[in-house]
This record gives C-alpha cells, sequence and structure tokens, in this order.
C-alpha cells in the first residue's frame, strides 16, 4: 500500500515519524526536548527585556540629580549610555497631551532640539 503523503518530521530532531497521523515527536524524549526548548527561548527573551528595563531604568537614576523630580538635558547622555528607547514599563499622558515613557519610577518626555525631560514618579 502507498500513500501520497509524505513522512511527517519530528518537531523536535526533523526524522520521519513512524506511526500514527497525529503525532508530533518521535518519542518522548523528542517531545520534552521540543518542550524545553521553547521554554528557555521564552526564559531568554523576558530576562533580556527584564535586562534593558533596569539599565534603561539606572541610566536614568543616574542622570537625575538626588532629590530632584525632574532634568532637562540631551538626548545625546540617553544614547551613550546604550539607553534603549523601545523598551519602556508603561506611558503617563498629562493633560496637556505630553506622553512619558516610563522605565519602573523613572520616565521621559522626549522634547523638541534633540532634549528629554526626565522626571521620577512613584504612582
Ligand atoms: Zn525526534
Amino acid at each position: 500500500m502507498t500513500t501520497n503523503t509524505s513522512p511527517k518530521l519530528c518537531m523536535a530532531c526533523g526524522k520521519a515519524i513512524i506511526g500514527r497521523a497525529d503525532k508530533k515527536y518521535c518519542d518522548d524524549f523528542c517531545r520534552n526536548n521540543y518542550n524545553n526548548t521553547i521554554k528557555a527561548d521564552a526564559n531568554n527573551f523576558v530576562r533580556n527585556v527584564v535586562n534593558a528595563l533596569k539599565k534603561n531604568r539606572r541610566i536614568l537614576e543616574e542622570l537625575l540629580p538626588e532629590g530632584e523630580e525632574m532634568l532637562r538635558c540631551s538626548a545625546d547622555k540617553l544614547n551613550r549610555a546604550g539607553f534603549e528607547y523601545r523598551y519602556h514599563t508603561h506611558t503617563y499622558t498629562n493633560k496637556k497631551g505630553d506622553t512619558y515613557l516610563f522605565c519602573f519610577e523613572y520616565g521621559y518626555l522626549q522634547l523638541e532640539g534633540n532634549s528629554v525631560l526626565i522626571v521620577k514618579r512613584n504612582v
């Protein structure tokens, strides 16, 4: 007896699967291997994002003088420190419609002229 369908390949090792048509893996070993890889990738991604957020927070914290609630400075200072603009924890939009991007309790607003306003806000 012949079949037109090509054999399904194991999601983990890529070998042809022998047996039931709905099988996705050769065996439990391959299934566990695959699931562990997926989990490790997800954990790595989460860790990298959290690290980037913490680094952004530290950069803002170091630029804002102790006891101050806001500071206007050049965006170059953030750039030089390796600030990653794509990561933030939340946003805050004031009544004027300005949207601040926050990394935990430290936030910033992009201003004209390549400068930023750094703020600290615990709520
Ligand atoms: Zn396999």
